[in-house]
């Protein structure tokens, strides 16, 4: 499914692709504008989607330009209709690293949301009435997006950027293993909440959903962490038993002694 995708070009070297479905997106937030707005609406849909997921994009660099600084090598940013997706190689396990990696994806939206303040703070008021399908509501709306992408964000559900801040919290105090799996824990009790509120309170369906893609995304994340771990140590077994335990007449060490000098 994931290989449905179609490459747009690089940025910083990285290559950024998006999923086929992308397409249904925008042609479903076209049609809605046409609805209301005729040829107007639809290319202000369009362009909202766009720019809101150019949002994305910038969120997602904010993780892989921190991952690079770390020697992670981040091949490719995946645009999928409900977000964006940055492929990293096996990020060091320095809580540090891991920590600062992730706070720099809501950290581009939050600076986003102060940059665009100043174009959007009298709209926002109600000081300026705000024409429908002008530039001034295509900002206001980016404006609302970034705050909710940010805010979502931080949620502290595994394995969305929130929990994994959680998680290199909890690993500056516990081993690895065990944040992981208390973050894990956490994590799906709060999407299970999350999902009933938005089920039953906000009456939004979709996010319900969500939420419980995020529940099992938790529990996948985790076995590949078991899994490597387990592999680790197997290939750790095999590399001890390989090695002979008395190096014999080729151990390149120096003599113990100093030489006597001649
Ligand atoms: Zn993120």
């Amino acid at each position: 499914m994931l290989g449905w995708s179609i490459n747009l070009f690089r940025v910083f070297g990285i290559q950024l692709a998006v999923h086929a479905s992308f397409g249904l997106l925008l042609a479903y937030y076209g049609w809605q504008g046409w609805q209301y707005g005729g040829l107007i609406g639809m290319l202000w849909s369009v362009a909202l989607i766009v720019l809101f997921f150019g949002c994305v994009v910038l969120h997602e660099l904010g993780h892989s330009l921190t991952a690079r600084r770390y020697g992670v090598r981040v091949p490719r940013i995946l645009l999928l209709p409900i977000g964006g997706m940055a492929e990293m190689e096996q990020i060091p396990r320095r809580p540090a690293a891991e920590l600062l990696i992730t706070v720099a994806g809501p950290a581009v939206n939050f600076a986003l949301v102060l940059l665009l303040l100043p174009l959007v703070w009298q709209p926002l008021l109600g000081q300026v009435p705000v024409m429908e399908f002008s530039a001034t509501d295509m900002l206001v709306q980016l404006w609302w997006g970034n705050l909710v992408m940010g805010t979502f964000n931080l949620l502290p559900v595994f394995p969305m950027d929130g929990g994994r801040i959680f998680r290199a919290l909890l690993a500056m105090r516990l081993p690895y293993m065990r944040a992981s799996w208390w973050a894990v824990q956490v994590g799906r009790v709060l999407a299970l909440v999350f999902a009933g509120v938005a089920v039953f309170v906000y009456d939004s369906p979709l996010a319900g959903v969500l939420f419980v893609f995020i529940f099992m995304a938790a529990g996948t994340e985790y076995r590949n962490l078991l899994r490597r771990e387990q592999e680790d140590a197997y290939w750790a077994e095999v590399a001890r038993r390989a090695t002979p335990v008395t190096p014999l007449e080729a151990d390149p060490l120096p003599p113990l002694l100093p030489q006597r000098p001649d």
